[in-house]
């Protein structure tokens, strides 16, 4: 019995560490909505197509969960899903930077980015380390990252993301649509025009002549509209003949959004009830979440210093 009480919405996961977790997650979905593919969200903003109690399910970054844990229960119970990965990545077998420091001692990485940056913002050390992070520029970010790896001789870790071969193997499965994540997942807005444009236009292309098909659909990297993407990145896209792409802005969809910046809701914890509750609120949660939340990284990362 579907509930009519749901509006249309997206989905949005990243690496999933519980495979018993996101059974649940998926059913309870199916259970509640219609269960859309990335060309049906196509439609509904390029073709007037209507949607009603429908959800589509998004995975960003092409962790290698998706294809162990998350690849067998889409296929069991045929929910249609589409992933955002770098192209980059998945050839070189590389990691993102989020990846790389994963696990890695905050204090430590604290103390390198106040020798290694110059002008600190004043009251620096309030500051959560994913949003002095994320106020960088991504050259900055691995400058970090190395000078980390030498000071604690920490190696690089192995590739953490999906394989060209599985790639290929959702790309055929009929039920994974796979968009474009630029190369190396830098917080867009923090480049300057010459690295955003490359960073996004190649992931498209290298991706396309990877899957030998069409790619349309994009996810930007951490995804908080006029944060870290703006009207630029949206010009950038249009150009590139991508129809549909994904910011992080929680929200309930509606035909008059931009088709370039279509909100999603980020689901990574929870049981039903707090799911449910979630997707419930749909454009009230982010306010909602402001008042739980004590120390909110996007806060900081509106006071960019560095
Ligand atoms: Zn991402």
């Amino acid at each position: 019995m579907l509930n009519k009480f749901f509006p249309n919405t997206i989905i949005n996961f990243h690496a999933v560490y519980d495979k018993a977790w996101m059974e649940k997650v998926l059913i309870l979905l199916k259970k509640n909505y219609n269960m859309v593919s990335a060309i049906d969200i196509e439609s509904f903003y390029r073709r007037g197509y209507k949607l009603k109690n429908s959800c589509h399910i998004t995975f960003d970054d092409g962790d290698q969960s998706f294809y162990k844990i998350v690849y067998p229960i889409i296929k069991k119970h045929k929910i249609p899903v589409s992933i955002y990965v770098s192209p980059l990545m998945t050839m070189e077998k590389k990691n993102f930077w989020f990846q790389e420091i994963l696990g890695y001692d905050n204090k430590k990485l604290r103390e390198i980015i106040s020798t290694t940056i110059k002008d600190q913002p004043k009251n620096y050390s309030s500051y959560p380390l994913g949003a002095l992070l994320k106020n960088m520029q991504l050259e900055f970010i691995w400058k970090i990252i190395y000078e980390y790896q030498k000071e604690t001789s920490t190696p690089m870790k192995p590739g953490m993301n999906m394989t060209y071969e599985q790639l290929l193997e959702l790309h055929r499965s009929g039920l994974v649509e796979i968009g474009a994540h630029t190369q190396n997942h830098p917080i867009l807005k923090n480049e300057n025009d010459k690295t955003a444009f490359i960073e996004i236009t190649e992931s498209i292309s290298q991706l396309r002549i990877m899957l030998q098909s069409e790619v349309k659909y994009f996810a930007y990297p951490n995804g908080v509209p006029h944060l870290d993407f703006g009207q630029r990145e949206i010009n950038i896209l249009k150009n590139a003949g991508i129809y549909i792409s994904y910011s992080t802005e929680n929200n309930t969809i509606d035909a008059k959004d931009d088709p370039l910046s279509v909100p999603r809701n980020g689901i990574s914890k929870g049981n039903n009830a707090f799911i449910m509750a979630k997707l419930f609120a749909g454009r009230r949660w982010d306010p909602f979440k402001k008042l739980l939340i004590k120390g909110d990284e996007i806060k900081y990362r509106y006071n960019k210093c560095l």
